[in-house]
């Protein structure tokens, strides 16, 4: 394999080529952070499908080797454990920064929105690569404008206790830019809205694989505050499409990646109900603090200079998710019993 060839999109070894989607023939070498959880393990198989080179840079904090287990042993394949808040030293030409404690259950115990942002921003001025940053909806915080553009510039509450995960990726944001303009990096803005589909965490707080798992083991469907809050849903791969992309495209965005379909969370409990068990109770559980009160994507730049727009709708991705979901609680039933 060819992991040490230079001057594919974004250079290798501090040669700068501004060449979009690399050199014809030339395997590209591409980094991803969190390239073992939920969206990374998605995006690692249609890179590694299309022929690139991956590492994969993950400190397994919600991620999980089983996501990537059928790459191991592919010499195009590397799994690295390290803490991105630390250095790290690689030669590439494309790094897709995923790593983040994403869950409401997780984000609060580290910094890794920021330093590990400016150690992965670093390394792409060190080497020339093309940086490509998943930062997130939750920048335009309980938006006063629905639904929301990329040129909202948000209602966050700084001192929240969702604030260092919202603040930390707007910081992200900044930084990015602020590389890109002055240090010259070719950077990429995704602005991603709740996804879904198969290897999700089990049990991290999101409320569809919440609903789907307490569907699947026969418990009420927790419905916080008065489920009349809405999200809107996108299923995984027509993230991972956008995502790409985005990367070999010639916009620095920011890009909002979301489907528009918006659902109240009680419609929401209704899809999981027709979809795994139509008995399923429903439980109401007071809200969170500072919860936004609706979301929907405005795709129309993403649609326009992407030609991107998400082909999954909800009634058909959640049953794809659902047999996973399946497959993973019965390995979970089968090893309390024994
Ligand atoms: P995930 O938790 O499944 O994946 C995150 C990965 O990052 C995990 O594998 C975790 O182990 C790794 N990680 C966390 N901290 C790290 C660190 N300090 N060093 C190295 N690795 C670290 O979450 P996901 O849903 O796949 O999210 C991926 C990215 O997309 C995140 O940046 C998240 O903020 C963004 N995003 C996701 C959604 C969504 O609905 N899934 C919405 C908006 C934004
Ligand atoms: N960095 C890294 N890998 C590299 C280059 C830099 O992890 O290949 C880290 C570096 O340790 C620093 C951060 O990225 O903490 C920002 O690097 P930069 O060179 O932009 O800043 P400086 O070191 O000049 O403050
Ligand atoms: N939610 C819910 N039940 C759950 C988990 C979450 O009703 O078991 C609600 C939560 O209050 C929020 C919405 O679902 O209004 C989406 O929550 P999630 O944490 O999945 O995403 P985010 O708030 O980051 O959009």
């Amino acid at each position: 394999t060819n992991t040490g060839g230079s001057g594919s999109g974004g250079g290798g070894g501090g040669i700068m080529t501004r060449v979009p989607g690399g050199v014809r023939g030339k395997r590209k070498r591409v980094v991803v952070t969190g390239g073992a959880g939920f969206v990374g393990s998605h995006l690692v198989d249609r890179l590694i499908e299309r022929g690139d080179s991956v590492i994969v840079v993950d400190n397994m904090f919600t991620g999980r080797k089983d996501n990537l287990l059928h790459h191991i042993g592919n010499p195009n394949f590397e799994l690295i454990r390290h803490d991105v808040v630390q250095p790290i030293l690689l030669e590439v030409d494309q790094i897709y920064h995923l790593a983040c404690p994403a869950s409401p259950v997780y984000y609060k115990f580290n910094p890794t929105n920021v330093m590990g942002t400016l150690n992965m921003l670093g390394l792409a001025k060190r080497v020339g690569a093309r940086f490509l940053l998943t930062s997130t909806s939750e920048v335009y915080g309980d938006p006063l404008q629905h639904p929301q553009a990329e040129t909202y510039w948000g209602h966050v509450n700084p001192i929240g206790v969702r604030s260092c995960y919202d603040e930390g990726k707007r910081t992200a944001e900044t930084l990015a830019m602020d590389y890109h303009r002055g240090a010259g990096i070719e950077v990429r803005i995704a602005r991603i809205f709740n996804t879904y589909g198969p290897r999700m965490c089990l049990d991290d707080g999101r409320v569809v694989s919440n609903f789907v798992a307490q569907a699947l083991r026969k418990e009420p469907l927790t419905v916080y505050g008065d489920g009349k809050q809405t999200r809107s849903f996108q299923y995984v791969s027509d993230l991972v499409e956008g995502l790409m992309r985005l990367m070999e495209g010639e916009h620095i965005g920011p890009f909002n990646l979301g489907n528009p379909g918006e659902f109240t969370m009680l419609e929401l409990a209704q899809v999981v109900q027709e979809t795994i068990d139509p008995n399923a109770k429903i439980e109401y559980r007071p809200n969170t603090e500072d919860d936004p009160h609706k979301r929907k994507p405005d795709i129309s730049k993403a649609k326009e200079l992407l030609g991107w727009q998400p082909t999954v709708s909800l009634r058909e991705g959640l049953p794809r998710m659902v047999a996973d979901f399946r497959q993973r609680l019965s390995g979970e039933s089968k090893g309390s019993v024994s």
